[in-house]
């Protein structure tokens, strides 16, 4: 029987309609579920939708132990089933963004060397997810995810390039972002509307910038890009409210990294270390006027 049937006889059984409101376009060819699953290498993996268990039943194969968090408690019985005789996965029921991930690794994964993150990903939260786990400050051996072909664009971008936005930046921070492979929209049920790309984010062996904060850093590389059509300069002063007697000290902060051309230079210019500097300048120079942890 082919896997498309399948699907649609499990759905049926259990009275299930794939909610679009939570992405639910479930992979359909095994070949692509192999493919993704083993695109990364470690002991343990933490799988975000597991859905009908395409992805799950796979990493199950490859890892010494699968957690997978799943929002909707109703495909309990549809997980169950092909991942009836697998010893090495857990299930959380809830959702990705509420989860603390530090608390769940701590509990799931003691001992463990080389976590991973896979995830055919629903696309409505595809850049929260991504921000969520680079700020939970986990260093995870890989993080691999299917995402929209537009959103791979952004986070693949390298300052000074069309795409790149503040996502792109915070993901520059963080490791080396590569497009793998294209996914066309055949492989799934439902069929998404849009095109798909498997992405895979390493971190950085070594840090390419240590800002003093990365909260004040991840304000700035936001306020940059929120008001894409002022200079840095303005930006900054909006964005960070910065009163008439510090206006001046931003300009200067912003000269001293972007040089001459400071004046007229804008967010998407600014590779992330020039984000960084620009963020410890500011933090010496005028801290104790600006709310940053
Ligand atoms: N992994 C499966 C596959 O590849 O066929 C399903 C992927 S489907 C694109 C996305 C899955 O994420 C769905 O099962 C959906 O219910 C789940 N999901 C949606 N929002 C979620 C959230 N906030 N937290 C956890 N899972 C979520």
């Amino acid at each position: 029987m082919s896997n498309l049937i399948q699907i649609k006889k499990n759905l049926e059984k259990y009275n299930k309609i794939p909610k679009k409101s939570l992405g639910q376009n479930f992979l359909i060819n095994p070949e692509i579920t192999k493919k993704i699953a083993g695109l990364c290498l470690g002991d343990g993996v933490i799988e975000i939708g597991p859905g009908l268990g395409a992805l799950t039943f796979e990493l199950c194969k490859i890892y010494k132990k699968v957690v997978a968090v799943e929002i909707d408690k109703t495909f309990e019985p549809l997980l169950n089933e092909p991942l009836s005789d697998c010893n090495n996965i857990k299930i959380i029921f809830g959702d990705i963004l509420k989860i603390d991930l530090r608390d769940l690794i701590q509990k799931e994964f003691a001992g463990f060397e080389r976590i991973n993150i896979c995830a055919n990903l629903p696309y409505y939260i595809t850049t929260p997810v991504i921000l969520k786990l680079i700020k939970s400050c986990v260093k995870y051996n890989a993080i691999t995810v299917m995402i929209q072909k537009e959103a791979a664009d952004k986070f693949c971008s390298k300052a000074g390039e069309k795409n790149y936005n503040a996502t792109s930046a915070i993901i520059n921070y963080y490791g080396e972002a590569k497009k793998i492979f294209s996914v066309a929209k055949s492989n799934f049920y439902p069929q998404p509307n849009v095109l798909s790309t498997v992405v895979k984010i390493t971190p950085h062996e070594v840090p390419i910038a240590n800002p003093k904060s990365e909260d004040l850093m991840y304000k700035i590389i936001n306020f940059a890009f929120e008001h894409r059509r002022k200079t840095l300069v303005n930006a900054l002063i909006t964005g960070l409210n910065i009163n008439m007697t510090d206006k001046n000290k931003i300009a200067d902060i912003v000269k001293k990294i972007a040089g001459e051309k400071s004046e007229n230079i804008r967010g998407e210019e600014l590779d992330i270390k020039a984000f960084s500097d620009i963020s410890d300048l500011i933090y010496h120079e005028i801290k104790y006027k600006i709310n940053i942890k």
